[in-house]
């Protein structure tokens, strides 16, 4: 089908042709970079409660497992193909190296609106992928994650499953489980905390204080909910901020708690009677000092760009912008803080809950959250070294830090020839 050729992140490989020019790639470096290791199709059936039998397609991709297991999430979704979650899986192996935990990448993803499912069928439909691709997945192999429209009950069901088929408790097969069943503490918020920090950090490179910023959040689900309140607690203004009907505009700053307290019950953003309606279209455009894009691919593109008034976007959703969306922020001296860097506290606490499955050793909320500190900071300080050494953009800076430790594992391995040895007197 047409629809499955389409490069849905345009933005990797536009900036992986940029590194291979200037960084002189041979052939096979590209060619590991550019196509994954496995990719795995299969089409799932599944009775409905009425008894009709559908047929749901779904995929798992496991990119490139050089550095570890490889790692990634799993998303339900009604428009997903196998090329985007090719992109989106080459983009998990690069935050992983970026962030340096020991894993590769991989995502995953059933076509299916789960609004559109009965608690029973989405537990039903859970548990079926699992028994499908039970021989390729495991804590020492490959292990998902949540990701859009999965959640920590479906980690559960999917681990419990998995446990039923191996026969033996295997928690470290999957992250982002519920607590009880050996999730960790801090993992539910930690891709909002690790984004706040990487914003911190670059602030704090420029001598600017957070507080009093005004900040625009594209997306209110558990991503761009904990981030407004972090960010809110930290003495930012959220000025706006949407989920998929529309959004919410007060340029004196938004209630936040009480927006969280009323969409957790369930309300649309636009019914809870706090601050003005705006349209998604509208809020990109907003004059703020931050833009969080916190939803889907693709929301800043070549229609929007140049209404786009910040002069910082933090990337929280994994490929907000279009390659030509990113190429005119470059041009325009918009900083864009980008996905594989800004979005990594997720997976870097999931590696935490898969150490700790892996030791039965359960650490304590602050410990989880000191520990993702100084790894965002390392991670922050390493791309923000390389982003001096290349003059680049942070996210071609970010880009050359992973593929380097990619390529530096795929050597030692012995699937690349060893670099060449450059005499030092010669230098
Ligand atoms: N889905 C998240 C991401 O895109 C988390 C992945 C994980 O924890 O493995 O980074």
């Amino acid at each position: 089908m047409q629809e499955h050729n389409e490069v849905v992140c345009e933005v990797c490989r536009v900036q992986l042709n940029k590194i291979a020019q200037v960084k002189s790639l041979t052939d096979l470096e590209l060619f590991i970079l550019n196509q994954p290791k496995r990719v795995i199709n299969i089409n799932i059936p599944m009775r409905m409660d009425n008894g009709d039998i559908r047929i749901f397609p779904s995929y798992r991709i496991q990119y490139n497992d050089a550095r570890g297991p490889t790692k990634g999430g799993i998303r339900f979704h009604p428009e997903i193909h196998m090329n985007e979650i090719k992109e989106l899986a080459f983009l998990m192996s690069l935050k992983c190296a970026l962030v340096n935990v020991p894993f590769g990448g991989a995502k995953g993803g059933i076509k299916v609106d789960p609004k559109l499912l009965s608690e029973g069928e989405l537990e039903r439909l859970s548990r079926n992928y699992i028994r499908e691709y039970a021989e390729f997945i495991g804590p020492k192999k490959d292990i998902p994650a949540p990701d859009v429209n999965t959640t920590p009950k479906i980690m559960g069901w999917m681990m419990d499953e998995y446990e039923k088929i191996v026969g033996y408790k295997a928690p470290g097969v999957i992250t982002g489980k519920p607590l009880s069943i050996g999730g960790s503490k801090g993992r539910t918020y930690s891709t909002s905390l690790g984004g706040a920090i990487v914003l911190r950090e670059f602030m704090k490179k420029k001598d600017k204080k957070l507080k009093g910023m005004g900040v625009a959040i594209h997306g209110f689900g558990n991503v761009g909910g904990n981030l407004a309140r972090i960010l809110f607690e930290w003495g930012m203004k959220i000025v706006a901020v949407s989920d998929s009907r529309g959004g919410v505009y007060d340029p004196k700053g938004l209630d936040v708690q009480k927006l969280l307290a009323e969409t957790a019950n369930g309300k649309k953003l636009q019914e809870i009677g706090v601050g003005k309606n705006i349209s998604n279209e509208e809020l990109v455009e907003l004059d703020v000092d931050v833009l969080v894009p916190a939803s889907v691919e693709n929301i800043v593109n070549e229609k929007n760009m140049e209404k786009v008034r910040t002069k910082t976007i933090l990337e929280l959703a994994n490929g907000p912008l279009s390659a030509a969306a990113d190429d005119y922020f470059e041009k325009n001296g918009v900083i864009v803080l980008p996905d594989i860097l800004a979005n990594a506290g997720g997976v870097v606490v999931s590696y935490f809950e898969w150490a700790q499955n892996t030791t039965n050793l359960y650490w304590e909320e602050d410990e989880v959250n000191q520990k993702l500190e100084n790894i965002m900071i390392k991670a922050f300080a390493r791309t923000e070294e390389s982003r001096i050494e290349e003059k680049s953009s942070y996210r071609k800076a970010a880009y050359i830090v992973a593929v380097k430790r990619i390529l530096a594992a795929e050597r030692d391995r012995g699937h690349l020839k060893p670099k060449q040895k450059i005499n030092p007197k010669n230098h």
